[in-house]
């Protein structure tokens, strides 16, 4: 642990001071945020007084992106929740945003300070130790990864930035300069395996034996993760954050199982239902859409700030002596689908059909018919084969009823062959509503 006296502290402690520190952030935004102190009145909570402590966070209203950006002019392009003058901005980073213009996340030094060692926290968890050798393909640039390869100092790693999109040199990287441990998304280690077995490059051979991922759900799937540890000959961890809140906020410890929060102290973690906003206990098996609050954040700090990310809770004690509730991802709230009243993640259609190695390649596609969140049933399902294997209605027939007895709806499995569906060395896209792309045959 890289700091065991706070990390192992008991919940119960950490709750109190969270407390603490809770109600002296909300004094802060009644005094500071032009957006809350208008929010929370129009709630009915005119003083910090009034608002309460953590047990009473759940009467407060939540905070939607939308919200922020609709409060952005020319004057002000952060928005009126940007609490500390532009002299203690030391960081303005940006997200891409589906929308086209960007939202800009500002630090303070402290806030990044906060960022980095809450990130070296969840990075540490995953065993990862000063001294050893780190390749990391994230691309700083404007966006909060910066934030995240700042940790690695932190740890007192050796560091090995190549960069996003550029398999040959991280390759290279690998054989010669022998990393033990490789960061990336799960989605490019996936890649990574395929692009190995076709120039037979000995992955599982290599001196990388821990690949840590994050930047999108899907690394703790059990499938797809046993996918991913056979080709990298590797433990595979995953870390997670949510950029207008901070980075790798949570992070696995080599126990697998879930992870923690590295940003204990920073964030107050929630669950809610995210079709009726209602707080969820966060007990042991709970799911729900995560809702996070900046504990001690000066720059922009939010409340209850909906992350969209759709977790299961474990609270039973984890090995490594970490405590706290922890967290695995399953999915974007927005890939949720509604197939005749049954919520559906598209990660866990690919989880149910990743099981079907080695005869399905682990690339799953799923193309909902009508615009919007409800779909009437079969769902439309892409599943990848093998390489080299032939389309085989006896196969189709058993993942179609699989997905059935597990995710409890009926699908249209159509089986395509090896290579195409899109790889990416980014992000995946695991859904795709038919109507946005008619010409497209599978991509
Ligand atoms: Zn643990």
């Amino acid at each position: 642990m890289l700091e065991p006296e706070v990390e192992s502290r008991p919940w119960k402690e950490q709750q109190a001071l969270d407390d603490a520190r809770y109600r002296t952030q909300l004094a802060y935004l009644f005094e500071r945020s032009a957006f809350y102190r208008e929010k929370l009145a129009a709630a009915g909570f005119p003083s910090a007084r009034a608002a309460g402590g953590l047990a009473d966070i759940a009467r407060l209203p939540l905070t939607e992106k939308r919200e922020i950006r609709a409060t952005c002019t020319p004057e002000n392009p952060i928005g009126t929740h940007l609490c500390a003058p532009p002299a203690e901005i030391v960081r303005i980073y940006s997200t891409s945003g589906t929308t086209g213009s960007p939202s800009y996340i500002p630090l303070t030094a402290g806030d990044l300070d906060n960022w980095v060692t809450a990130s070296a926290r969840s990075y540490a968890a995953s065993g990862i130790a000063a001294g050893r050798r780190i390749v990391s393909t994230y691309n700083a640039g404007p966006f909060v990864a910066g934030a995240a390869l700042a940790a690695f100092d932190r740890i007192g790693l050796s560091h090995i930035p190549v960069g996003t999109g550029n398999t040959e040199r991280l390759m290279l990287a690998i054989e010669q300069l022998r990393p033990e441990a490789a960061v990336l998304t799960p989605s490019y280690a996936a890649y990574l395996v395929d692009w190995a077995a076709e120039r037979n490059f000995d992955l599982r051979g290599s001196s990388v034996e821990r690949v840590l991922v994050a930047g999108e759900p899907g690394g703790g799937e059990p499938a797809f993760r046993a996918n991913l540890e056979e080709g990298w000959g590797a433990r595979v961890t995953e870390a997670m954050g949510i950029g207008d809140i901070g980075v790798s906020l949570w992070g696995e410890c080599e126990e697998q199982d879930g992870m923690h929060l590295g940003a204990r102290g920073f964030v107050h973690p929630e669950l809610i239902e995210p079709e009726t906003g209602v707080a969820v206990a966060m007990e042991d098996g709970a799911g729900g859409e995560l809702v996070l609050t900046h504990l001690q954040h000066r720059a922009a700090p939010l409340l209850r700030f909906r992350t969209r990310d759709h977790v299961q809770v474990r609270t039973n004690p984890c090995r490594c002596g970490r405590t706290g509730p922890r967290v695995r991802c399953i999915g974007r709230t927005d890939d949720m689908l509604i197939v005749r009243g049954v919520n559906v993640f598209p990660s866990a259609v690919r989880e149910v059909v990743s099981a079907f190695a080695p005869d399905v390649s682990g690339h799953v596609l799923v193309r909902p018919r009508a615009p919007g969140v409800k779909q009437e049933p079969p769902l439309p399902v892409r599943v990848e084969l093998a390489r080299g294997r032939a389309p085989d209605s006896a196969l189709a027939d058993a993942i179609r009823e699989r997905l059935r007895n597990v995710l409890v709806i009926q699908t249209r499995v159509d089986l395509v062959p090896w290579g195409s569906l899109r790889r990416s060395e980014y992000k995946s896209k695991l859904v795709e509503h038919e109507e946005r792309s008619p010409k497209d045959p599978y991509l």
